[in-house]
């Protein structure tokens, strides 16, 4: 008991000198974020959870993954018995030729009788070689395919317990931390799952058996021999524990490196226009060296470790031949059985360091695996969805009621404040205001990205907790600023929310009605141009053309426009426009705008400014008022009014 809460101890002591260091790393990484004006609420539970939770994870749970092998686990644990029986059979036979050849050999009888049993003991030595190999062929192959399958496995298990997690998990994480989880994490877990577990059994019935087979040689040799084994494990226990948490550190050390690469890759145009390279290649190899230098530290103390396994391994073998010779001139023991105990101390002597070895491996594998687990563990702060599915008629009826709301990664802004909507089906409400008022808030929320903090936001009247996820995505569409496509083709990015059914017809057609179809035919392999990483082969009113074809072949009955088409030069935007009317047409529209002609055209306008709906009704009723709106029409219509002064200009010219 005591020592169990002694080890526990120790083991805290070690957690919280590695979870320092990670959130010095973090801090690190937050100071970087202030610098590049990134939100600071950088700490998520990813990071806060590191010392609570990990302290049950262990090579235990490593394990476990391989259940599903353990049908082909067991098979390869009975051939690698036979194997590690087999090659301990050797020195047995080993030691009865010696035997033979030691004896008293006078007669031609007794020599050819002698020289029978050679050939006898060596034919047995071959029978047991070819068994003893087949059998390590087989183990081999069944432990390493069952480590490809725990990996494969662990994976699509983390990657899907990834993407159901809520978007503000995804608003504090960095996607190079959750890259390196997925690629370099499982794949140190996966040796020490399988290989490692193989070459443990292996060791460890090579041992056991070895010791049987030295005790029925000599008990007394063997006792002398194992003094060292207490010895042995209790460094092994304390060297793993300390390599679990520098592992720990390491691998996270290693995560924020692969961050800062993934985050430069990502905005490689940014980097090369502030012709910053060189402080992207600094920033990388500062966190690359801080790995390194934990590497350093783990190579030091696995080559010391080694070395003193090393030298008490071969002490024992060193005093055991001493006494065995002893035993052995005394006539207490044969010359054959002093050899065959020799190799058998030799082969448990080499198992047992591998063994120390394949501990401490698996416990940097542990120490590794330790937010893998924590990933896999973590349970979406969202609520799951309900499953019901409203309809109603007319349909597309969106009502929000006194919604308070703060970003879970910045809690003390209230972003939001009371604020009410109604969107009546088939109504075009239109949300205009300042920067940073909360207008895409609004979008955000009723696309369920977020839940309010306090009111309510119902669909047809059903709050959308209660609502089905897949339901209520078919029937919002958003189309937002900057439209994300994904690295496949206009095709196929068109049919993306369709799950595969769209025919080549729908396609065009809601490319045509897109204003998207003549462009698309421009290109040489016209719907299935590949359109690059997040669309970047297309300019930005194309972009928007295909997202709003994309928004379109799904049919929605409630539309959310954010800004669709505030990023686009006046012939792009025209075109954009005129798409955006087709896909208006029909559906309850939520639009923000920063175009008077949309706004003018919508039932009812919403000023937000502040987090509230400063002014709200329709464009004359607005204009009316002589508030906020009419303060922004007259800037939006001088803006308006020297564009066409330079459009005649243009023309005149
Ligand atoms: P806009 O009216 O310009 O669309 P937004 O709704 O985008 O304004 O933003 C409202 C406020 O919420 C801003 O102060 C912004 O900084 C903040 N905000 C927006 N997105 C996030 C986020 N993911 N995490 C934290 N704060 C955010
Ligand atoms: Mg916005």
């Amino acid at each position: 008991m005591g020592k169990k809460q002694h080890s526990d101890r120790t083991s805290k002591s070690f957690m919280s000198s590695g979870s320092e260091r990670v959130s010095l790393l973090n801090k690190e990484a937050q100071r970087k974020a202030n610098e590049d004006g990134t939100p600071d609420d950088r700490t998520t539970d990813l990071e806060l959870g590191g010392t609570t939770e990990a302290s049950n994870v262990g090579f235990g749970r490593v394990l476990h993954l391989a259940k599903p092998d353990a049908g082909k686990l067991i098979i390869a644990t009975v051939a690698l018995l036979i194997a590690s029986t087999s090659s301990l059979l050797v020195p047995k036979f080993g030691g009865r030729i010696i035997d033979i050849v030691s004896r008293n050999l006078k007669t031609p009888d007794e020599r050819a009788e002698a020289w029978d049993d050679v050939k006898k003991t060596i034919l047995a030595i071959f029978l047991i070689v070819v068994v003893g190999s087949i059998c390590t062929s087989v183990r081999t192959w069944l432990f390493s395919s069952a480590s490809e399958r725990v990996v494969a496995r662990l994976r699509k298990k983390l990657f899907g317990q990834l993407i159901q997690q809520e978007i503000a998990f995804f608003d504090v994480t960095r996607t190079g931390e959750l890259l390196s989880r997925l690629s370099e994490d499982t794949q140190i877990i996966k040796s020490a799952a399988t290989t490692n577990l193989s070459e443990s059994l292996r060791n460890v019935t090579t041992a056991l058996i070895g010791i049987g087979f030295m005790i029925s040689s000599s008990w007394k040799l063997t006792l002398l021999a194992l003094v060292v084994v207490p010895l042995i494990s209790v460094g092994v226990r304390m060297f793993g524990r300390y390599l679990k948490e520098l592992s720990h550190a390491t691998q996270a050390a290693a995560a924020v490196a692969a961050s800062i690469a993934e985050e430069s890759f990502g905005a490689i145009r940014t980097v090369r226009s502030f012709a910053r390279e060189q402080h992207a290649i600094s920033g990388y190899s500062e966190k690359v060296d801080e790995t390194l230098k934990l590497g350093i530290r783990q190579a030091r103390m696995v080559g010391l470790f080694f070395g003193g396994l090393n030298a008490a391994s071969t002490l024992s073998v060193i005093i055991v031949v001493i006494y065995g010779a002893y035993l052995t001139i005394m006539g207490h023991l044969t010359a054959g059985a002093l050899t065959s105990f020799i190799l058998y101390s030799l082969t448990v002597g080499s198992s047992v360091s591998s063994l120390s070895g394949l501990y401490t491996t698996a416990m940097k594998a542990a120490g590794a695996s330790r937010r893998v687990f924590q990933l896999l563990d973590r349970v979406s702060t969202m609520p799951k969805s309900g499953d019901k599915c409203p309809i109603s008629d007319p349909d597309g009826d969106v009502e929000l009621s006194d919604v308070w709301f703060a970003y879970p990664s910045r809690p003390s802004h209230m972003v939001l404040k009371g604020i009410s909507l109604k969107l009546s089906p088939g109504s075009k409400v239109a949300l205009v205001g300042p920067s940073g008022g909360g207008k895409t808030t609004i979008a955000n929320l009723i696309e369920r990205f977020y839940d309010p903090l306090k009111g309510k936001i119902s669909l047809n009247g059903v709050p959308l907790v209660e609502i089905s996820h897949e339901y209520l995505h078919q029937k919002i569409s958003i189309v937002s600023q900057e439209p994300v496509l994904f690295n496949c083709t206009i095709e196929e990015n068109i049919a993306y929310g369709f799950d595969g059914k769209a025919s080549d017809s729908d396609i065009e057609n809601v490319a045509k009605m897109a204003n998207a179809h003549e462009f698309i035919t421009t290109f040489p392999e016209n719907y299935r141009t590949v359109v690059g990483e997040r669309g970047l082969r297309l300019s930005g009113g194309q972009k928007q053309r295909i997202a709003i074809a994309r928004a379109l072949l799904m049919n929605p009955k409630i539309l959310l426009l954010d800004e669709a088409t505030s990023a686009l030069d006046a012939e792009s935007e025209y075109l954009v426009q005129d798409a955006m009317d087709s896909l208006m047409r029909g559906r309850t529209v939520l639009v923000i705008a920063h175009r008077l002609s949309t706004v003018k055209s919508a039932d009812t306008v919403a000023v937000i400014s502040d987090g509230q709906i400063a002014e709200s009704g329709s464009h004359d009723e607005l204009l009316d008022m002589n508030g906020i709106y009419t303060a922004l029409v007259r800037r939006q219509l001088q803006t308006a009014k020297s564009e066409q002064v330079m459009h005649n200009e243009e023309c005149v010219g």
